[in-house]
């Protein structure tokens, strides 16, 4: 990687060099990154990204990386693990709220909230990834997305600089956003979400029947989540399942017996196995149905296609 001694100095003990993505990531698969430097707060963040920017050094932030496929050749960019994790709870006009550092787990949000008797965020007590996840890819579950309840977002921009979006400023489509439609523009660095007072048994009970549904419809094991979105009016693991797909496998990674949209790897797959995959449900969807089927994921890196 081009800069590596200035980065270097730059982040001192937090860079580490070489690390291979598939253990940053919920698939497990993915090759090298240069450089990995983990912020451990919004400030450090932000103040990381700036400088990455004003040297004109390509950079991803990562959250739990389970929103994403790393290429087996890996990234040319330097990875900002996001480790800024604090959040509190308050009343923000008589609205009680959350207010969260972008690298917060959505499930340890919801969990805290839950003990505290706040309901609400229940939907996303299921989804693996941090709040900036989420609220860059509007992320949902049970019926309920981040729209519903994003308040306000703390966002770094590269052009604006620092700049509070609400939901409707994030101009939030179906797992879309305007951050997400313009990738590396903007950075968010916290958020506040709504919450509701409700009664802790019920919301644990919720919360606990949420996550018996997933594990009745939805595989354990290496993944992504769902890989494609659903396409209108339709479910894109219907539509895998009709074509013949579920079971098929390349190399180390399948197609879910239980949900087709989902690709486990078994421990043993590559990236590429995956690609090969999609491509193959793609083709097959759309010779049989005449669907194109659109990632939910993001690819990163170089593929063979
Ligand atoms: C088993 C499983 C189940 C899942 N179920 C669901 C589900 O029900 N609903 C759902 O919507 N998703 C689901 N997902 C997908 C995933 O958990 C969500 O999309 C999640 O919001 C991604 O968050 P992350 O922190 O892992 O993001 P990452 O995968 O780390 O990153 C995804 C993208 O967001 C960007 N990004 C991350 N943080 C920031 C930030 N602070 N600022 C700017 N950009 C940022 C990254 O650069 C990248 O482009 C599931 C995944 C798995 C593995």
């Amino acid at each position: 990687m081009k800069n590596l001694e200035q980065l270097r100095q730059h982040f001192g003990a937090r860079l580490q060099e070489n690390i291979r993505m598939a253990g940053l990531t919920t698939s497990r698969v993915g090759g090298p990154a240069a450089c990995v430097a983990s912020c451990s707060s919004a400030a450090e963040l932000a103040a990381d990204v700036q400088y990455l920017w004003q040297h004109d050094i390509p950079l991803q932030v990562l959250g739990s990386g389970s929103n994403i496929l790393v290429s087996d050749q890996g990234v040319d960019r330097v990875i900002l693990q996001n480790k800024a994790k604090k959040f509190i709870f308050e009343t923000l006009e008589d609205q009680p709220v959350v207010n969260a550092e972008s690298g917060a787990t959505l499930i340890t949000i919801v969990r805290e909230a839950a003990q505290k008797g706040y309901d609400d965020l229940v939907w996303a007590s299921t989804i693996p990834g941090t709040l900036g996840g989420a609220v860059y890819g509007n992320a949902g579950a049970h019926g309920a997305e981040m729209s519903c309840n994003l308040v306000m977002a703390e966002i770094l921009h590269r052009e604006k600089g620092m700049l509070s979006m609400n939901a409707e400023q994030m101009q939030y489509a179906y797992r879309s956003s305007i951050l997400k439609r313009s990738p590396g523009s903007a950075v968010i660095l916290s958020a506040v979400l709504s919450l509701r007072p409700g009664d802790p048994q019920e919301i644990k009970a919720a919360i606990q029947a949420n996550a018996d549904k997933r594990r009745l419809t939805q595989p354990s094991g290496s993944s992504y989540g769902s890989t494609f979105k659903n396409p209108a009016g339709d479910s894109a693991g219907r539509l895998i399942e009709a074509a013949g797909l579920k079971g098929t496998r390349i190399g180390g990674v399948e197609i879910s017996t239980l949900h087709a949209n989902f690709m486990i790897n078994d421990g043993t797959g590559c990236a590429q196995d995956y690609r090969n995959l999609m491509l193959m449900a793609q083709k097959a969807v759309f010779e049989k149905f005449g669907v194109k089927l659109e990632l939910e994921i993001e690819l990163i890196g170089k593929w063979q296609d």
